[in-house]
């Protein structure tokens, strides 16, 4: 049965509309946690009547704060279904059970912040371009209809089976530009962001600084400040100067790549259309690098001792 103050608004037509009437319970088989968040779990399963392989977040609106939450799922939903690109996470619809949305989406192996801790180490250049290249062609489609994600990080940059990078997590997401609240994760927040608490606008440069902040990240395996606390990471990334690699065995072009997205000033950062016209991500690299990234990544899991491997096995679900 759904909760009171869920049936009561899903006599609102519109939004009755957002959610599949079907018993997820029964249509979605073998679930396994693949994610965890504050809002619950995400979980692989499989549609017994399709036999497709979906991901499943699961989002519980019963407790404290039952209004904001479902207040949130609304949003992400709303959200997520007007998506469609190759490099955003593909939206399936949404179920209601027992004070649970169920949100279906394509699965992924794993996300970018999977790789650095399977590997333990930070990635090639040429894998960094590729995923960065991928996750800007995400960006421009959601900038060029006006939305900002305000939550860009490897843990929420996405990987296929067959390579292919895809941006989720739209929970912080804006479905407006110019936007003007403090949302985001502190250590990839823009200064912008920031500073916005007390007065001023942003707009989709908030996720292009965030895009350098990952990139620093995919190289060195953490975001700068991180040894900080968050309160004074924030301080320091809106009163310092930006951040940059730290070795000097990274390519010119991709240092002058992230020091263009770590412009302090959010007009002189380049928009998502203008980055993709940067040589970092133009470069020729083999048409192979993430589906080799892949299948290393696989292998190293195997190799991993019994904590770990339980921790990374999901790595592992779509083949068995
Ligand atoms: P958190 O509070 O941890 O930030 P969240 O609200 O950001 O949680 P998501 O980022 O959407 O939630 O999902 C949490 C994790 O679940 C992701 O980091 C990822 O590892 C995994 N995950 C989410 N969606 C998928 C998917 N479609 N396919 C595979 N794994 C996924
Ligand atoms: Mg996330």
């Amino acid at each position: 049965p759904l909760g009171s103050m869920a049936a009561g608004v899903l006599k609102d037509p519109e939004i009755a509309d957002l959610f599949y009437k079907d018993d997820p319970e029964e249509l979605f088989i073998g679930l396994h946690e693949i994610g965890h968040g504050s809002f619950g779990a995400v979980y692989f399963a499989t549609n017994a009547h399709t036999s497709e392989v979906v991901a499943i977040k699961k989002m519980s609106y019963s407790g404290k704060q039952t209004h904001e939450k479902w207040q949130d799922i609304l949003k992400e939903v709303k959200f997520l279904r007007q998506l469609k690109h190759p490099n955003t996470i593909e939206y399936k619809g949404c179920y209601l059970k027992e004070h649970t949305a169920w949100l279906v989406m394509e699965y992924c192996l794993g996300s970018a912040s999977d790789l650095l801790e399977v590997h333990k180490k930070p990635l090639q250049e040429v894998e960094i371009a590729a995923i960065t290249h991928g996750a800007l062609h995400g960006l421009a489609y959601l900038h060029s209809h006006a939305l900002i994600h305000r939550d860009i990080k490897a843990g929420n940059i996405l990987l296929t089976e067959p390579g292919q990078v895809k941006l989720a997590d739209f929970g912080s997401a804006s479905m407006a530009s110019p936007a003007n609240s403090f949302v985001g994760t502190p250590y990839w927040m823009a200064p912008e962001v920031i500073l916005a608490m007390d007065e001023g606008q942003y707009d989709g440069k908030v996720d292009i600084w965030s895009l350098g902040i990952t990139c620093i990240e995919l190289a060195e395996r953490k975001p700068p400040l991180f040894n900080m606390n968050a309160m004074s990471a924030l301080y320091h990334i809106a009163q310092n100067d930006s951040p940059t690699l730290q070795s000097n065995e990274w390519t010119d072009s991709f240092r002058r790549f992230v020091d263009y997205c770590l412009q302090k000033i959010p007009q002189e950062r380049p928009t998502s259309a203008e980055l993709l016209r940067h040589d970092f991500v133009r470069r020729d690299r083999p048409l192979r690098v993430l589906i080799d990234l892949i299948q290393r990544t696989k292998d190293a899991v195997r190799e991993l001792d019994n904590l770990q491997y339980r921790k990374m096995k999901k790595i592992l679900f779509q083949e068995t």
